[in-house]
């Protein structure tokens, strides 16, 4: 069993692996550049979703709905996880087709997912939206949960289990002997260490690079706007069919609202650096007013961009690297990792430990990369 871990990232990705590899007993260090959920972990829009996964995903969007339903109970703390479903409207009647063969795969699948196919039975559960529909799928075994409190409540339950967690300590390199791990080097000197769990997000690459560990991703920007709080109104996550809108009420009555993501070619990832573009930000009020109406009267109190690590298939690598022994990477999420940390995070703990998971991983190791044609379309449906 190995007996020192040190995990780059403080995302759900890296908070969940050190609970879980706490809990069980394993020496583990977390080391974070910034604040925690200070990237994608707190940029998201943070839906939990089963419903239009990938096939290869969907056992672990399951897992992971699994654990989101008792998480707050297993942590100690609120992650304000709801599950109050996942609507995706239909705006015209093209779209119909295409939505209802989401249900009839998500109902293949085991997903127990509905066609609404009147503005009268999409209003039975959400009334605060437009009367300019078609219909709706509905799946209502999907959420919400707030990203920062579920980063933060997975750190703190690895804290308790005895996980040193370090922000502001930036990972420089991974250090090997040529075959084999052997510690890190950061920004406050070097850490020896038996295994090395990279769930660094965007800035992957970097890390791996030098390594001769290549990822090959197509950062792209999503515009994510938040009102202030307002009325209870929404109880689902809200998509649409081509992926370029999605928003959802919080628990604590403000909006988060996201848009169509462009691409991202500048090289500072921090969030001070990360903004969305005029264009994207009105385009997502828009939808937001159009689909919301009462939103045309709330105050925006907060917009930023998000940065999305997207792979050519839009699937993530997870994996134990062939090329370095003891290093375990989880990158590459393209839009889809937050609902999935919970069961990532015990992925990265058995690989780390055992070299194994219980989970179906095998389609998410990065040799597939080297032959796929056309990137994916980003979809963020919550
Ligand atoms: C706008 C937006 C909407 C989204 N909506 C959804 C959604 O509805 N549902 C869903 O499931 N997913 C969604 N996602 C995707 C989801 O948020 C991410 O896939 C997930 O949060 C990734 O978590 P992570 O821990 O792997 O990465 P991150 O949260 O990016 O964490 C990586 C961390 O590593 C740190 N780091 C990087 N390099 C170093 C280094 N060298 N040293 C130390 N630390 C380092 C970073 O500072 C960062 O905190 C969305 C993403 C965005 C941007």
């Amino acid at each position: 069993m190995a007996n020192s871990v040190i995990i780059i990232g403080g995302g759900i990705s890296g908070t969940a692996a050190a609970y879980e590899l706490a809990r069980h007993g394993v020496s583990v260090t977390l080391l974070e550049r910034g604040m925690l959920a200070s990237m994608a972990s707190g940029w998201t829009l943070a839906g939990v979703r089963q419903s239009g996964r990938h096939p290869a995903e969907l056992p672990l969007a399951q897992a992971a709905v699994t654990r989101w339903e008792q998480l707050s109970d297993e942590l100690g703390a609120d992650v304000e996880y709801r599950q109050g479903g996942n609507l995706r409207l239909a705006l015209k009647p093209d779209d119909v087709a295409t939505i209802r063969q989401v249900v009839a795969d998500g109902n293949a699948a085991g997903i127990p997912m509905t066609w609404l196919e009147s503005v009268a039975d999409v209003h039975e559960i959400a009334p605060a939206l437009t009367p300019d529909l078609v219909g709706a799928s509905f799946c209502p075994t999907d959420g919400h949960a707030n990203p920062l409190r579920a980063v933060e409540a997975f750190a703190a339950a690895a804290q308790r289990a005895g996980a040193d967690i370090r922000t502001a300590v930036e990972v420089l390199g991974i250090e090997t002997d040529g075959r084999q791990v052997t510690g890190v080097t950061t920004s406050t000197g070097t850490i020896p260490c038996e295994r090395v769990i990279v769930a660094a997000g965007v800035y992957a690459p970097r890390l791996l690079d030098p390594l001769g560990i290549h990822i090959p991703f197509n950062i792209v920007v999503v515009p994510a706007i938040q009102t202030e709080a307002m009325p209870p109104m929404l109880d689902q996550v809200l998509g649409i069919p081509t992926g370029g809108f999605a928003g959802r009420q919080q628990a604590d009555g403000r909006f988060r609202l996201t848009g169509t993501s462009v691409p991202w070619t500048a090289t500072d990832h921090t969030a001070d650096n990360v903004m969305p573009t005029l264009s994207q930000l009105a385009n997502t009020l828009g939808w937001s007013t159009r689909l919301v109406p009462a939103l045309v009267n709330a105050r925006a109190t907060a917009i930023w961009g998000g940065l999305i690590d997207k792979t050519p298939d839009a699937l993530p690598v997870i994996e134990t690297t062939p090329e370095v022994e003891g290093l375990v990477v989880a990158t590459g999420f393209s839009g889809h990792g937050f609902c999935l940390g919970p069961v990532t995070g015990e992925i990265l703990a058995d690989l780390a430990v055992e070299g194994t998971t219980r989970h179906p991983i095998a389609p998410f190791a990065r040799t597939r990369l080297a032959t796929i044609g056309a990137p994916e379309a980003v979809t963020l449906h919550g």
